[in-house]
């Protein structure tokens, strides 16, 4: 027999499996001997006023023979001797695209221009130590795409529950923690998503899947209307009835050979703005209403948002305990974006502050559907130009920025390559600081102590989204006019994030099944 349980406890009554089971055993009505496999369903902290509360759900199950939860395994097939289809991208898309290709029968030949995990690594220990930006292997390019070294936040918007669950099951077959099947606010951590990538990229192999790395897609091969294959960086050809193209919103050149080949592109709106990190320590006294908070209770986050003159400013990508990292994809360009451990036991707090940009925010954007990367481009340019030497970033004391003052100094900060006092408030598009100062101030009101000079702004936080839209068909889900083209994830402009993108690879590759 399986009894569903809810319970609110106290973060130390959460943390401690001692404490919590004979709890749950006890509004069962259960001896705690009774049961043979104890499953906790969900769990989220309630921090809306003091005293911080835990609400977690269990399962608990007196006989084995009830326990309805049991995960499938990934159904690998030999595809090694199936038909092809080629996946240009090892990101969540092109990835959960290949798991998927496999499971239907189909070989997954994938090509990606950067390295494997393990020497991504040193690349992009590099670009803070050396000041250098491999242009195809940094925290961008590389395999397990852009979200490999991030929070690996698994939240999404997208409402196809059983989808999501088998998303966060498949991370967790491959080594990702049990937390994750039950958080409300799921999150793998840097460490523990790059062994995930390794043991996905084996899963794929042993079914007999092909990986290609340091081998760039530079153009289609095409018979009239229809996409046949690709050609490669080293001058090789590749054929195949199908090309899914989960290249990510940041290989611009992808988007510059569409262009030329006539594929049909819409810009789209985006978002920019900067990174804000905070001592850990004060936004856990602010979000846990506490100078001392409970030790039990983790990290803190928060979610803002404030409409100022009509778009949304909000912060982005949290990542609690976590680091800024140099995130730009060429050497004269300064991007910042924000990871985490799994445990997210670093000293600062950090998240995305953007401000919602339409196309009519973006110059150009009615005559050329790439206006919206030049645009990044160029902010990308300048904040490099306001930096220091190297990925040394521009920065700014969060009051200063708000009160158009330069700032004498710097706080202690994650950014390991250095920052620099720059009046960011000055050049800053004067549509984005102007809302941000705004929300800023609001922000400073709803969370007490949030607006000081114990944070610093830190520029630049351009590569949220896509500023490019890859049209696809509704229903075939191919490109415009090329049949056998399938844009797919982020850099197509239809997911965001690391499940939605993956979800979006599995809906492409199972369309794709149906064809072939
Ligand atoms: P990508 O992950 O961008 O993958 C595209 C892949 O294609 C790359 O590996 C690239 O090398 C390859 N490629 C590009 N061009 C070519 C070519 N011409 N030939 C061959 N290969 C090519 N999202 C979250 O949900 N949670 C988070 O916590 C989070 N944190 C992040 C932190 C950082 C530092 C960054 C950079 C991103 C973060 N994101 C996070 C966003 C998330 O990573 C992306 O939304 C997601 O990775 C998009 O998946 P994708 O497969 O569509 O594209």
């Amino acid at each position: 027999m399986a009894h569903q349980i809810q319970l609110t406890l106290t973060p130390e009554e959460a943390a401690n499996s001692e404490i919590y089971i004979p709890k749950f055993a006890k509004k069962a009505g259960i001896n705690v001997d009774d049961i043979v496999k104890f499953q906790i369903t969900s769990k989220s902290i309630d921090a809306r006023k003091p005293p911080v509360k835990v609400n977690m759900n269990a399962k608990l199950y007196t006989d084995i023979k009830d326990h309805d939860y049991i995960i499938e395994p990934f159904a690998a097939k030999d595809v090694s001797k199936a038909s092809e289809a080629i996946i240009v991208g090892a990101g969540p898309a092109g990835l959960f695209a290949a798991l998927t290709f496999i499971e239907q029968g189909i070989k997954p030949v994938i090509i990606e221009r950067g390295k494997r995990v393990g020497e991504r690594k040193r690349d992009v220990a590099a670009i803070s130590t050396k000041h250098y930006v491999d242009p195809d292997s940094n925290y961008a390019f590389g395999e397990g795409g852009a979200g490999t070294f991030s929070d690996g936040k698994l939240y999404t918007r997208s409402k196809k529950r059983g989808d999501i669950r088998r998303i966060y099951e498949l991370l967790y077959l491959h080594g990702a923690q049990e937390e994750i099947l039950y958080e409300s606010q799921p999150h793998i951590g840097s460490d523990v998503l790059a062994q995930v990538v390794v043991n996905i990229r084996q899963t794929i192999l042993d079914a007999g899947g092909t990986i290609l790395f340091q081998q760039r897609v530079t153009d289609l091969i095409t018979e009239g209307e229809q996409v046949t294959g690709v050609k490669l960086s080293d001058g090789r050809t590749m054929a195949a009835a199908a090309v899914v193209l989960a290249t990510g919103h940041s290989a611009r050149d992808v988007y510059e050979m569409l262009q030329k080949r006539g594929v049909m592109l819409e810009a789209k709106g985006f978002a920019l703005g900067v990174r804000l990190e905070h001592p850990q320590e004060l936004i856990n006294q602010i979000q846990y209403h506490s100078n001392e908070p409970d030790p039990h209770l983790p990290p803190a986050s928060y979610k803002l948002v404030k409409q100022v003159d009509d778009r949304g400013v909000y912060s982005f990508c949290m990542c609690p305990g976590g680091f800024i990292v140099p995130a730009a994809t060429a050497n004269d360009q300064l991007v910042v974006n924000g990871m985490s451990p799994s445990k997210r036991n670093g000293t600062y707090a950090n998240s995305g502050m953007v401000v919602e940009l339409r196309t009519e925010d973006i110059p150009n954007a009615e005559e050329d559907p790439l206006a919206g990367i030049r645009y990044q481009e160029q902010l990308e340019k300048m904040a490099f130009m306001n930096g220091g030497q190297g990925q040394v970033a521009p920065a700014q004391g969060m009051a200063d920025f708000v009160n158009n003052r330069v700032s004498a100094d710097m706080p202690e900060n994650s950014y390991f390559p250095g920052l620099i006092s720059s009046p960011m408030h000055f050049w800053l598009p004067e549509h984005v600081s102007s809302r941000l100062k705004i929300a800023f101030k609001a922000f400073g009101k709803k969370m007490r102590g949030f607006l000081t000079n114990d944070a610093l702004v830190i520029g630049l936080e351009s590569r949220t989204s896509s500023p490019v839209r890859i049209y696809r068909d509704k229903e075939a889900l191919t490109s415009f006019p090329y049949d056998g083209l399938y844009p797919t994830g982020e850099g197509a402009g239809y997911a965001g994030g690391i499940v939605s993108s993956g979800l979006d690879g599995v809906r492409v590759a199972r369309k794709i099944a149906e064809t072939m």
